[in-house]
Order: C-alpha cells, then sequence, then structure tokens
C-alpha cells in the first residue's frame, strides 16, 4: 500500500493528468507530471514537472527515482516506456494493458479472441490490397488508422472501394476498415479495478458526438436494465480479460435493432466519465489514485441524475474568453476549465456537469446550455454550418 504524503507519477500532463493531480493532491499525495509540453494543464498543479518526450530514458530514469508509483493519462505513451518504468517500480495500467488498448488491431483482436461482439472489421496494412469480396459487406464503412487516432481523427468515411485504395494508397497504415453501424445510441462504462481484482463500476453514460468528438453525457443511461446489466458483464470481463489495474472505459455502440457491440477501450479516465467528479461519491480520478495506490476503491454511486457538456476550443474568441453566462447563471451547474493557454477549434478546454430532477430534465438543460454557449460560433472548423443538437 502507498499511503499519502507520497509521490504519484503521471504521464500526460493534459486534463485528465490535471484532474488526477487534483484528486491526487486531495488525497493527500505529490505529483510529479512529465509531458513534453511545458504548457500542459497539469503542470500548474503537480508538485514537480518533467518537461520530455515520453521516450526519453533519462527523463523516465528521472521520473521513476521521483515517485513511488505511476500511471498514464495518455493513451498514445510508448508501451516500451511503461515495460521500461515498470522493470523499477509500480506501473498501472499494465505496458500490455496499454499496448493493447492504444492500438485498434490488438484491440479489435483480443475483444474478437475473447467472444465480444465488435462491428465486422478487416485489417488493411502493407502492400497487399484487400479483395473487393471481402470489402463488399463491410460497406458502407468507416476506415481507421490503427494507432494515434482520437476524437474521430484518423478516420475516414468509405462507401467504394475507390474511397478506400485513395487513402491506403496514400498514407501509412496499418488501418481498420469496419462497418458503419446503423447506431441507435452510443453507451460508455468507467470501471475501477483493484489489483485484487475487485472492481467498482460507474452507472452506464449515454454519450453524444458532435463531428466525433463527445458533445454531451448523460447519466444514467435511460435504456432497459437489461442493457445496462450487459454493459456492466461485459466491461468487467474486459478487465479482468487484460488483468487490468486501474481506471478504464470501455465505450459500446447499440444498433437499431437492438445489438450491443464493443467500441473501443481507453486505459485510462474517460471524457465521458468526467460526471463522476461532480455526481458521484468517488470520482474516477480519485479511484485512480486508489487503485495506484493499493488503496480499497471507494463507492462509484451515483448521487444524482447528471449530465456534462464539453467546452471546445471553437467557443473562445480570439484573444478572449467565452461568456459562461449560460452555466453560471444555472445554479445546478458546475464548471470546469482546464487552463489550456491556446484555444484551438475542437481542442477540449473545459466541461460542465449539470445535476438534474431526473436525467431528461438535465440532459435537456445541458442541451439548452450548449445551443446558448454555440449559438454565436459561426463556422465549423471545416467550413460546414454549426449545428449542434
Ligand atoms: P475515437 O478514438 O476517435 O473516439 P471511435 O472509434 O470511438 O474513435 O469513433 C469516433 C466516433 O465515430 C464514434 O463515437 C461514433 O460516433 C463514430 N463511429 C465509429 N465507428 C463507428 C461504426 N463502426 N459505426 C458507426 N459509427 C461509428
Ligand atoms: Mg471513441
Amino acid at each position: 500500500m502507498i499511503r499519502p504524503g507520497a509521490t504519484l507519477g503521471v504521464l500526460g500532463g493534459g486534463q485528465l493528468g490535471l484532474l488526477f493531480a487534483l484528486s491526487a493532491r486531495r488525497a493527500g499525495f505529490r505529483t510529479v507530471v512529465l509531458d513534453p509540453d511545458p504548457q500542459a494543464p497539469a503542470m500548474a498543479c503537480a508538485d514537480w514537472t518533467i518537461v520530455a518526450r515520453y521516450d526519453d530514458t533519462e527523463a523516465l530514469l528521472r521520473l521513476s527515482e521521483s515517485c513511488q508509483a505511476i500511471t498514464t493519462e495518455f493513451e498514445n505513451v510508448p508501451a516500451a516506456s511503461l515495460e521500461f518504468l515498470a522493470t523499477r517500480g509500480v506501473v498501472r495500467p499494465s505496458a500490455l494493458s496499454v499496448a493493447i488498448c492504444q492500438d485498434r488491431i490488438r484491440e479489435k483482436t483480443f475483444l474478437a479472441d475473447n467472444g465480444f461482439l465488435t462491428a465486422p472489421f478487416i485489417v488493411v496494412a502493407g502492400s497487399s490490397r484487400p479483395t473487393p469480396e471481402t470489402i463488399a459487406p463491410l460497406l458502407p464503412g468507416i476506415l481507421k488508422t490503427s494507432r494515434e487516432g482520437y476524437d474521430g481523427k484518423g478516420q475516414w468515411p468509405i462507401d467504394t472501394i475507390d474511397d478506400l485504395f485513395s487513402v491506403t494508397d496514400t498514407l501509412p497504415g496499418p488501418f481498420i476498415l469496419e462497418k458503419k453501424l446503423d447506431l441507435d445510441r452510443e453507451l460508455s462504462l468507467v470501471i475501477a479495478r483493484g489489483s485484487d481484482g475487485r472492481t467498482a463500476l460507474y452507472p452506464v453514460s449515454e454519450n453524444f458526438h458532435e463531428r466525433g468528438i463527445l458533445h454531451l453525457s448523460a447519466v444514467p443511461a435511460d435504456i432497459p436494465q437489461e442493457i445496462s446489466g450487459k454493459i456492466r458483464e461485459i466491461g468487467e470481463a474486459i478487465a479482468q480479460g487484460l488483468d487490468y489495474t486501474g481506471v478504464m472505459a470501455v465505450e459500446y455502440f447499440l444498433d437499431r435493432s437492438g445489438r450491443l457491440y464493443v467500441n473501443e477501450m481507453a486505459p485510462r479516465p474517460h471524457n465521458s466519465g468526467h460526471y463522476t467528479i461532480d455526481a458521484c461519491v468517488a470520482s474516477q480520478f480519485d479511484q485512480q489514485v486508489r487503485s495506484l495506490c493499493d488503496l480499497p476503491l471507494a463507492s462509484p454511486r451515483l448521487l444524482s441524475p447528471c449530465s456534462m457538456g464539453n467546452l471546445l476550443g471553437d467557443l473562445w474568441p480570439e484573444e478572449d474568453l467565452p461568456d459562461f453566462a449560460p452555466i453560471l447563471s444555472e445554479p445546478r451547474a458546475k464548471l470546469t476549465l482546464y487552463g489550456k493557454k491556446s484555444p484551438r477549434p475542437g481542442r477540449k478546454m473545459g466541461h460542465f456537469t449539470v445535476l438534474g430532477e431526473s436525467v431528461r430534465e438535465s440532459a435537456s438543460l445541458s442541451r439548452s446550455i450548449l445551443t446558448r454557449l454555440y449559438q454565436n460560433v459561426s463556422a465549423l472548423p471545416s467550413g460546414k454550418d454549426r449545428t449542434i443538437s
């Protein structure tokens, strides 16, 4: 057991690192953050910072010498760096868990091998082109880079075989081509798992995306108990299959015929779990601290139905701040800002949580706040008209 007063290391200083550091601080721990960007949000509240690349051996050595246990907030940390750190101390989640979750081919293969339903897919790699017969059942499809994609980046809609080759012939792979499902709902589950195998499962969140980026989460998801039960069962089985220690999220798709698919996993706390900070006994970041330190997990119980809206850089006028009045004037809304210095379109700058009487009421309040916030943002980065549902 690692006790308060100890120093915890985190690879990555984004908002997830910041929120981890805040939880760690509150629980009496110190933190050291490694990130290549000296302006990364978590740098502002870490006790010590190491500005270096994730594969800088000398920096990794310094990190491991300065703390008692290390976690990650950035899923694209090279697995080799985690393996190296694990030879010198406690690293959670394991390099293997992160390696599986950060590579769509390994991830989908793990899921398929363990009997979890995913969208039908094929691997497109190297110079061998798949045949029209193998591709046909997957159209219309979505081509995804196997590595480094996030927030819908590194994805292309594929309607014809020529669409496919126009990407795979010009960009380095490997890729996954998966069938585009007729989605009814997108759902996610955050799970904390201790090294003793005990778990704490948060309620299922229903997620709404805009341009591939999470826009709104509503909790608990308004779905039949049978489906949320299945989601929890699958999530636990995945965490167990990975022998996972730490906090992870599983994303699911529910199609219009009621079939449930696993979309992907994140080996870290998840944007759709930010509501846990304001609406649960313990947040996903509190559990990240506890599981890292071998402390008993706290209760994940939801104290109030809620919803969470994301605040993207699109909202930030040049050299100024957005008008947060729609959030601040709502007494049941809580605002969190990450302190990022450069608000680029699509960049996550903060979020708000609305605690409500019911999930419907809360989600409708969040939607109206989002509509008011985004109404003055005239154009999407792509040049398309902005439509926020
Ligand atoms: P990311 O790593 O960017 O989150 P995802 O695989 O989760 O990548 O895809 C982002 C979004 O794109 C999903 O939340 C969903 O809205 C849509 N999407 C992805 N795969 C499919 C699919 N097979 N069928 C339908 N929609 C999909
Ligand atoms: Mg996703």
